[in-house]
């Protein structure tokens, strides 16, 4: 980064508290999954609307956990340093639960896409959600190295109904809201406490996909409060309206460079 990018950042280093928005553009592309040829064998076996589906995202849990150092542990390390002994809630739209790995305070992340954390009855009959059964999940996983063949599987079902479990995470029938209802509350009170706050607002590759959740409060947030300032960083929709043009910067970038280009940039860092 140039000395002008470190003037740029100056809205980031001076402010009092932070607001992270993550979004699509940083969810992670599962091409580990994809290019992996025991993959592409499992798919043809189970075909595309069998009854054995319910594996894949078991397949996608295994990718997240067997991940080694990549550009995505990369970047959430990164925003763990940006954000260290700051005062910050993050809010992410990804599925991936990445940014869990940060080393940030759980309790400063709400996740309302949900991810692979826990499950849940499809039908969310009793608005709890349930640990992943693990005998189900090694299953799996022996199945993936060939010691178990598909119709040695089982498909974890709902105590209590008797309906299919499942991940707790936006797509399923009836998504259950509890999974991220507490930490979004404490969000809301610490949305509070921004007022009249110098506030950075960072939007991380969100887009349009959930405009509600991210994009367009956060826009509010900025026109309300005269003292914050948004850093809107994207690789295409990376615009902002003209009501914020003066408290904002749009920055045509992949988010997870910007955040490597913020951790090599001394002049910030030593801030
Ligand atoms: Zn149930």
């Amino acid at each position: 980064m140039s000395a002008d990018d470190s003037e740029m950042l100056k809205e980031l280093r001076d402010a009092e508290m932070i607001l992270v928005g993550i979004g699509e553009d940083m969810q992670y592309d599962w091409h580990t999954l994809t290019e992996d040829e025991r993959f592409r064998e499992i798919e043809d076996e189970i075909g595309g609307n069998g009854e054995h589906i319910w594996i894949i995202p078991f397949l996608q849990k295994m990718v997240l956990q067997q991940r080694e150092d990549d550009r995505w542990s990369r970047a959430y390390s990164d925003l763990g340093r940006i954000l260290a002994g700051r005062n910050y809630y993050i809010v992410s739209l990804c599925m991936d639960d990445l940014i869990y790995e940060a080393r940030l305070n759980e309790n400063r992340i709400v996740t309302p896409c949900g991810g692979f954390r826990k499950m849940q009855c499809d039908n969310n009959c009793s608005h709890t959600l349930s640990e992943i059964p693990s005998d189900a999940y090694e299953d799996v996983l022996r199945y993936y190295r060939r010691e178990l063949s598909l119709n040695d599987l089982r498909e974890p079902l709902c105590p209590v109904c008797g309906g299919k479990l499942r991940f707790n995470q936006l797509g399923v029938t009836r998504y259950a809201e509890e999974g991220y209802r507490e930490r979004w509350s404490d969000y809301m009170k610490w949305l509070q406490g921004t007022v009249n706050k110098k506030l950075c607002v960072l939007e991380l590759g969100v887009g349009l996909e959930y405009p509600s959740v991210i994009r367009f409060p956060f826009e509010k947030i900025v026109g309300y409060n005269l003292k914050a300032y948004l850093y809107r960083v994207h690789s295409v929709l990376y615009q902002i309206g003209e009501e914020i043009a003066g408290r904002g910067a749009a920055i045509r970038k992949d988010p997870i460079d910007f955040l490597k280009e913020i951790c090599e940039n001394e002049q910030y860092m030593l801030k």
